[in-house]
């Protein structure tokens, strides 16, 4: 056996030795669904886990409650520094949906077991713990603060219901428009009125008619929040919220542009005023590193996992781990937890989220990013040419 497979070896066998203690912290994080930038139990638990290991961690980076780093460094070297993400947020309502307690878990499963064979190779292992990926992009906030600046690679795996590890995710802006006109009776004197209802509705009418000339990988969606105060007043102010989601950055811009047109014309037609507000964060699209990629591929299908391509159908939405694939080679694997059928964000994926599948799935994730992690510390190698790719994407 070569030194690395020994060393894979006995992160394997770290994980299954940690198995019950892994499988309790996911279940307890799953238990208690905290949502966005509330995680206070969930981070809690997770850096008291390292911490107790000998991590060290600083809490509350960023200027975030719930976001944290805990680093371990080899004794014969601190670099590379593999970044491991942990995500812990729940979803309003429907709690553990989205299976973030596994992500948060497996991640720090992971870094335990690279922590018992990392005194032989150079390098630091950190688990980054991220708030908010539900909306709030905890990331985006994390990387404008400059968190991943000396971070090597990131890698964090998502539960699904298929394994892949090259699947995308699309770029979304958001658009706050709010129409403003003249309130009146609407019976007694309606020709003095201006209906910012009327260009809410026409503008989410031009966006449908804009629907049909879209190319496949754009996706707008949205909703009216504020439609007028009571029947008999013409609205003199009405408000909606839309998504505008594309492959990349600039098709989403671009198309930001058009939208923007159709709140205008909606505008105009009524004769209202309209102010777009666009926020100035948002979610990148991922770009998964294909060095990471196929390292993660090669360890899964190790440990008996069939590996899947990412869909041709697109069927995506967007990760703030987008954000940070833009700055620093990522990986944002996905690993079955549950059968095909099964929707995301549903009560059924929360159930598999605690489940015998689910808690396969935050092992072999443990164990696959573990793996990988060893395979960059023998190699730094590895570490350059992902970088490589990553310039020649980005400059
Ligand atoms: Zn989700
Ligand atoms: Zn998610």
């Amino acid at each position: 056996m070569s030194n690395i497979d020994e060393l894979k070896q006995r992160i394997v066998d770290e994980v299954d030795t940690r198995r019950e203690e892994l499988i309790r912290t996911s279940d307890t994080i799953h238990a208690k669904p905290e949502l966005a930038f509330q995680e206070f139990e969930a981070a809690a638990l997770l850096t008291s886990v390292l911490e107790r290991e000998g991590f060290t961690v600083q809490r509350g980076v960023a200027g975030l409650e719930t976001a944290f780093v805990a680093s371990y460094t080899s004794q014969k070297g601190d670099r590379p520094i593999v970044a491991l993400l942990a995500e812990y947020d729940a979803l309003a309502d429907l709690g553990h949906a989205c299976g973030h307690n596994i992500i948060g878990t497996s991640s720090v499963g992971a870094a335990l077991a690279v922590q018992s064979v990392l005194d032989e190779i150079p390098g630091t292992i950190q688990v980054i713990g991220t708030p908010a990926e539900e909306g709030g992009g905890g990331k985006i906030i994390m990387v404008e603060a400059g968190v991943f600046d000396d971070v090597d690679v990131a890698m964090m795996v998502h539960p699904s219901t298929r394994t892949m590890s090259r699947r995308t995710s699309l770029a979304c802006y958001e658009l706050k428009m709010e129409f403003f006109g003249q309130a009146a009776h609407a019976a007694g004197s309606p020709d003095k009125g201006i209906n910012a209802l009327d260009a809410c509705i026409l503008t989410y009418n031009n966006i449908s008619a804009l629907r049909q000339q879209l190319a496949d990988d754009i996706r707008i969606h949205g909703i009216i929040t504020h439609g007028g105060s009571a029947p008999n007043i013409i609205p003199d102010y009405t408000a909606a919220e839309f998504l505008v989601r594309a492959a990349e950055k600039d098709h989403a811009l671009a198309m930001l542009d058009k939208v923007e047109d159709c709140a205008r014309a909606g505008a105009l037609a009524a004769g209202a005023e309209v102010r777009l507000t666009r926020p100035e964060k948002y979610y990148a699209n991922m770009a998964p590193s294909s060095v990471l990629a196929d390292l993660f591929d090669a360890n899964l299908t190790t440990l008996g996992r069939e590996v899947q391509l990412p869909p041709s159908s697109g069927r995506m939405g967007s990760t703030d781990m987008g954000n940070v694939s833009h700055i620093v080679p990522a990986l944002h694997s996905y690993i079955t937890i549950a059968p095909e059928e099964v929707a995301g964000h549903s009560p059924e994926f929360r159930a598999a989220s605690a489940s015998p599948e689910g808690h396969a799935g935050l092992l072999d994730a443990a164990k696959a990013l573990a793996m990988t992690a060893v395979d960059l510390f023998s190699n730094p190698d590895l570490v350059d040419a992902a970088w490589e790719e990553h310039q020649t994407r980005f400059g």
